[in-house]
């Protein structure tokens, strides 16, 4: 959908919301482009609902501004609050809320009806709709007589057919079991991206964040740590609570000495060029070589290679998750083909050269 002069589908300008004591939203900067996904992650009550809630027009913001299509919709200063229903929005919650008192056609023909659209374009569009949805086999079944992901896919193709401005996502595959929710996931992926649908999808499951997102706001206690690209929100986070949720990375904290690196205070090891004089290095799980039978007594190896120990092997289907302790307290997981027995002696050797450095 293209905006007046090119502006942005949605900008949220230093957003705040508080509920009295307790500040919700805090500084809330957001600009999605026409077209976007743009994915609110994180964890319980860091303030995604709040802040979809917002943009739906269901709560009024107590500071900042908000504009959808280059239109101010909330600005409290100036007492400006457009209601929902001149947004131009839909939304598709976690539970559906579809009628089921109408089939699957006449739920998905609704919001066509209120806009005045005639019964043949109606019949079309709805087809057409059910059709991307491969739902059309189902137009004339009662709500009550389809499956969970079925009424689901009623329920997204209820809100595409009247080609919102912007489509609201509140958790929608969160009620779903693991392979519907796989199937469906790649699905709305496919359907957003072939419609140029701009979208705000609320979840806290990653896999949904990096499968459906053009772009990922990763949000803690109100306030968003960052937004970026799925490859750039992984490879370079920039905080050490973002590279902590974000793939589980490992943060050791650094100081240089000389042409070693000393991590935790204990581990020393050959520096890589280019580190600063002291951070924390975030290093993923993949990132680590596990070498058994390579263990040594020393805490400073030639190699690079750093003794340790198993404590615990997970199997994860693909791969295994193993938790290494290290020297003095220092623990690490890595991910390795092959599982290990507790306790196994390992050498360990990270990859310093794909480490990221970030602030504590
Ligand atoms: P979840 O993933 O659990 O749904 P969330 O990230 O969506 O969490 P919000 O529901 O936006 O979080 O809540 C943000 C904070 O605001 C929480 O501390 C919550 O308890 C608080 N909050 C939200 N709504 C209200 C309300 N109506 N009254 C009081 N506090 C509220």
């Amino acid at each position: 959908m293209q905006t007046p002069n090119g502006s942005p589908l949605l900008e949220c300008r230093q957003l705040k919301k508080t509920f009295g004591a307790k500040t919700a939203l805090d500084s809330i900067d957001l600009t999605v482009q026409p077209g976007e996904c743009q994915v609110l992650l994180g964890p319980s009550g860091c303030g995604k609902t709040t802040l979809l809630n917002l943009v739906a027009g269901s709560l009024q913001a107590d500071a900042g501004s908000l504009s959808i299509a280059g239109q101010l919709v909330d600005d409290p200063t100036r007492g400006m609050h457009r209601p929902m229903q001149q947004r131009g929005l839909a939304m598709v919650f976690q539970h559906h809320s579809l009628w089921p008192h109408m089939n699957v056609s006449q739920n998905v023909e609704f919001g066509l009806k209120l806009r005045g659209v005639d019964p043949s374009e109606r019949h079309k569009q709805v087809m057409g709709t059910l059709e991307r949805l491969q739902m059309e086999e189902f137009a004339e079944r009662p709500i009550g007589t389809l499956s969970g992901g079925q009424q689901q896919r009623v329920a997204i193709a209820r809100a595409l057919v009247v080609q919102p401005r912007l489509l609201l996502m509140d958790e929608p595959l969160s009620a779903l079991d693991a392979r519907l929710k796989e199937e469906l996931k790649s699905e709305i992926a496919m359907l957003i991206r072939d419609t140029g649908q701009t979208v705000l999808y609320v979840t806290h499951d990653q896999g949904e964040a990096f499968a459906l997102g053009d772009r990922i706001a990763l949000m803690s206690d109100g306030r968003i740590a960052q937004n970026s690209t799925p490859e750039a929100i992984y490879q370079t986070p920039s905080s050490r609570f973002v590279a902590e949720f974000i793939g589980s990375a490992n943060v050791l904290a650094f100081q240089r000495q000389g042409d070693e690196i000393v991590l935790e205070d204990t581990l020393r090891m050959a520096a890589t060029n280019g580190l600063p004089a002291s951070g924390h290095l975030v290093v993923r799980r993949e990132d680590i070589d596990l070498c058994p039978g390579e263990a040594t007594a020393a805490n400073k190896t030639p190699n690079g290679i750093l003794p340790g120990a198993v404590r615990h092997s997970r199997f994860l289907g693909d791969r295994h998750e193993i938790l290494l302790d290290l020297e003095r307290g220092v623990s690490l997981r890595a991910f390795h083909r092959s599982g290990f027995s507790c306790g196994e002696k390992v050498g360990i050797r990270l990859d310093l050269q794909r480490a990221h450095v970030v602030r504590g």
